[in-house]
C-alpha cells in the first residue's frame, strides 16, 4: 500500500462563488452536508493521496479521518481486482471526466466488500486537475441477492429446460416470453409458428380468471398420427418493472401453460377403440345395406304391382269382374307381403346429439378404410385443421355419412384408376368454414358430370353399372343425414381433376358446451 507523509486533516475546500443561487450559503453549510452525508466520501490530491474523509467513510471502510488522511487510496485495494478497470478508470480520470464502477475493497479489519465508487475530478481555476471526489457505498448484500437472483433464474430455467412436458409463459398480449425444450421441439413436430396459440384454443381459448384445464387433440397434416396433450393453464400476476410502476403498482397478468404429452396412452386406447368402431360400422353398413336392398326390392315392385292395379282398374270397367277379381285378390295379397316387407325393414339406431369433433370423425373412417385404401393402392393426402371447431352432431351416423362419402371416392379411384396413368389419390381436408365445419373430399376419379351433380343425390340413381351391384341409396342417405344435422352437401370439380364433395356442418356455440 502506498503511504505518504499525513498532513493535517483538511476539510473540504468551500465552492468557488459562481452566480448560482448557491452562492449565499454559508461555507459551513457545504463542510457539514459532506461531513453528515451517508455515503463514504473521501477527497484526494491528483495522485489520490487522500486529504479529507467524512464519518460514513469511516464507517463502511473501518479506517477513521486520522488513519485514512495521508494514504492513498490504493490502500482499499483488496488487490484483485482486474488491471483493466483500474486502467480505465485513472484513463477517464487523467482526461478530467468522472468515472463509476465496481471495485474490490478490503476494510481495515481485513474483511472484503464490494464497493460501488464514483470519483469526479475537481478542476482548480486554471481548468487542471488539483483533486479527486470519492463517493462510494457498500454494495455487497444487493450484489449477493442479485447473484441469488440470476442463480434462483439460471436454476428455474435448467429445471424447466429439462422437464419433460412443454412450458410456456405468455405475455398480457398472449406473445410467449419464456419457453423449455420440449415447447421448441413441439414447433418442429406440429408444424404452427406458435403452439401456445393452437393448444389454447383448444381448450377454448385463455382462461378469464383461475385455472382451467382440459386435453386437447391436435390433427397433423401428412398422415401423421394425432398428438394429445394434457393441458393447465394458470393466471399469473407479474409485476411492472417500470419505473412507472413503482408507488403506482398495477399487474400484469401472464399465463403458464404446461402441457403433457399423453399421445402413447391415448393411442393405446384409441387402438381398441377403433377396432370397436370398425365392427359397429361394419354392422351399422350391413343393417343399412340390408335396409336399403329391401327398400329397392320394395321399390321395384311396386311398379308391378301398380301395373296391375290399373289393368283391374280397366277389366272392371269392361265389365270382366271374373278377372278382374281374381287379379284384384291377388293384388291384395301382394300388397299384404309388400306390407310384411316394409316392416321387417331394420329400423336405424337412435343416438344422442352430443359436441363432435370431425377430425375424429374423419380419422376414424380413415382408419377403418385403411385396408380398403391399401389394396386400391390410393395415396390419401390428409389435411385437417389442428383445431376445429365441434360440430353437433350423432357421431355413428356421421360416421355412417363420410364411410359412405368415402367408399364412393375409392370405387371412384379405382375406375379412374384403369386408365393409363391415372393418379390414384384422396385428399381429405377439413377448414372452419361458414358457421360452422366445411370437409371437403376430393378424389382423382372421373368425376361426376354437372348435369348429374343433383340427380345423383335421388335414391336409386347410380352413375355405375354392375347389374344392381350399386343401388345407389348411400348419397340419397348421406344427403339425408347432412340434412338431419343442419348442414349442406355438393358435388363440384376437384382442383385437380375428379370430384370434390364438400360437405358443411355447422358449429356448436360455447355456451352450449
Ligand atoms: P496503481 O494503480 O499502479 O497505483 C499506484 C499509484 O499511482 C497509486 O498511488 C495510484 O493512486 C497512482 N496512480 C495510478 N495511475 C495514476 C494516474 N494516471 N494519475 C495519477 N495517479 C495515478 N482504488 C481501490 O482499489 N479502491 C477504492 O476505493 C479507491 N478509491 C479511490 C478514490 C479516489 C478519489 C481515487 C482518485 C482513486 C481511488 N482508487 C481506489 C484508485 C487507487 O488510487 C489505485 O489506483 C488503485 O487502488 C490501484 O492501486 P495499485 O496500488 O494497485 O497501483
Amino acid at each position: 500500500m502506498a503511504q505518504v507523509k499525513k498532513p493535517a486533516v483538511v476539510p473540504p475546500p468551500p465552492p468557488a462563488a459562481t452566480p448560482a443561487a448557491g452562492q449565499d450559503l454559508p461555507a459551513e453549510v457545504y463542510r457539514q452536508a459532506v461531513a453528515q452525508a451517508d455515503v463514504a466520501i473521501s477527497i484526494t490530491d491528483d495522485k489520490a493521496n487522500i486529504l479529507y474523509v467524512n464519518p460514513a467513510f469511516a464507517r463502511v471502510t473501518g479506517y477513521d479521518a486520522a488513519s485514512a488522511v495521508g494514504c492513498n487510496e490504493s490502500m482499499l485495494s483488496a488487490k484483485t481486482t482486474p488491471r483493466a478497470i483500474y486502467h480505465d478508470m485513472w484513463k477517464s480520470l487523467d482526461g478530467g471526466h468522472p468515472w463509476s464502477g465496481r471495485l474490490l475493497n478490503r476494510r481495515r479489519d481485513g474483511s472484503e466488500y464490494l464497493a460501488e465508487l464514483t470519483i469526479t475530478p475537481v478542476l482548480d481555476p486554471g481548468g487542471q486537475v488539483g483533486h479527486f471526489l470519492g463517493m462510494h457505498r457498500d454494495i455487497t448484500d444487493m450484489h449477493q441477492l442479485e447473484q441469488r437472483v440470476r442463480n434462483q433464474k439460471q436454476l428455474i430455467e435448467s429445471v424447466v429446460d429439462a422437464a419433460p412436458m412443454a412450458i410456456a409463459l405468455l405475455d398480457s398480449a398472449k406473445r410467449v416470453v419464456l419457453d423449455n425444450q420440449a415447447y421448441k421441439k413441439l414447433v418442429t413436430d406440429l408444424q404452427v409458428a406458435e403452439p401456445a396459440e393452437v393448444l389454447l384454443s383448444g381448450l377454448g381459448g385463455a382462461p378469464a380468471a383461475g385455472r382451467e384445464s382440459g386435453e386437447v387433440r391436435i390433427d397433423r397434416p401428412g398422415g401423421r398420427g394425432p398428438r394429445w396433450f394434457s393441458c393447465a393453464v394458470l393466471p399469473i400476476a407479474v409485476r411492472n418493472e417500470s419505473a412507472d410502476g413503482f408507488f403506482a403498482g398495477g399487474d400484469s397478468a401472464h399465463l403458464l401453460l404446461v402441457a403433457t404429452d399423453i399421445t402413447a396412452l391415448r393411442v393405446e386406447q384409441e387402438k381398441a377403440r377403433t377396432a370397436a368402431l370398425k365392427a359397429l360400422l361394419a354392422e351399422e353398413e350391413h343393417a343399412a345395406k340390408l335396409r336399403e336392398g329391401l327398400s329397392a326390392a320394395l321399390y321395384r315392385l311396386e311398379e308391378p304391382l301398380n301395373v296391375v292395379a290399373s289393368a283391374v282398374g280397366r277389366l272392371r270397367a269392361r265389365g270382366e269382374s271374373s278377372v278382374s277379381a281374381a287379379l284384384e285378390q291377388a293384388l291384395g295379397t301382394g300388397r299384404m307381403h309388400l306390407e310384411d316387407l316394409r316392416r321387417i325393414i331394420p329400423s336405424g339406431r337412435t343416438e344422442a346429439t352430443l359436441g363432435v369433433n370431425l377430425n375424429e370423425v374423419l380419422r376414424d373412417v380413415l382408419d377403418i378404410a385403411t385396408p380398403q385404401l391399401l389394396a386400391a393402392g390410393i395415396t390419401v393426402e390428409w389435411q385437417p385443421t389442428p383445431v376445429l371447431p365441434s360440430v353437433v352432431g350423432r357421431p355413428m351416423e356421421l360416421r355412417t355419412l363420410f364411410k359412405a362419402l368415402l367408399d364412393n371416392a375409392i370405387e371412384a379411384v379405382r375406375e379412374g384408376g384403369r386408365r393409363r396413368n391415372a393418379r390414384r389419390e384422396l385428399r381429405v381436408e377439413t377448414r372452419p368454414g361458414g358457421d360452422g365445419v366445411e370437409v371437403l373430399l376430393d378424389d382423382s376419379g372421373p368425376g361426376v358430370p354437372a348435369d348429374q351433380r343433383l340427380k345423383v343425390f335421388e335414391p336409386f340413381f347410380t352413375t355405375r353399372g354392375g347389374a344392381g351391384k350399386h343401388l345407389g341409396t348411400g348419397l340419397s342417405r348421406a344427403q339425408q343425414i347432412v340434412a338431419e344435422h343442419g348442414g349442406d352437401i355438393e358435388i363440384a370439380d376437384a382442383p385437380r381433376g375428379g370430384c370434390r364433395v364438400r360437405v358443411g356442418l355447422p358449429a356448436r356455440h360455447r355456451k352450449e358446451s
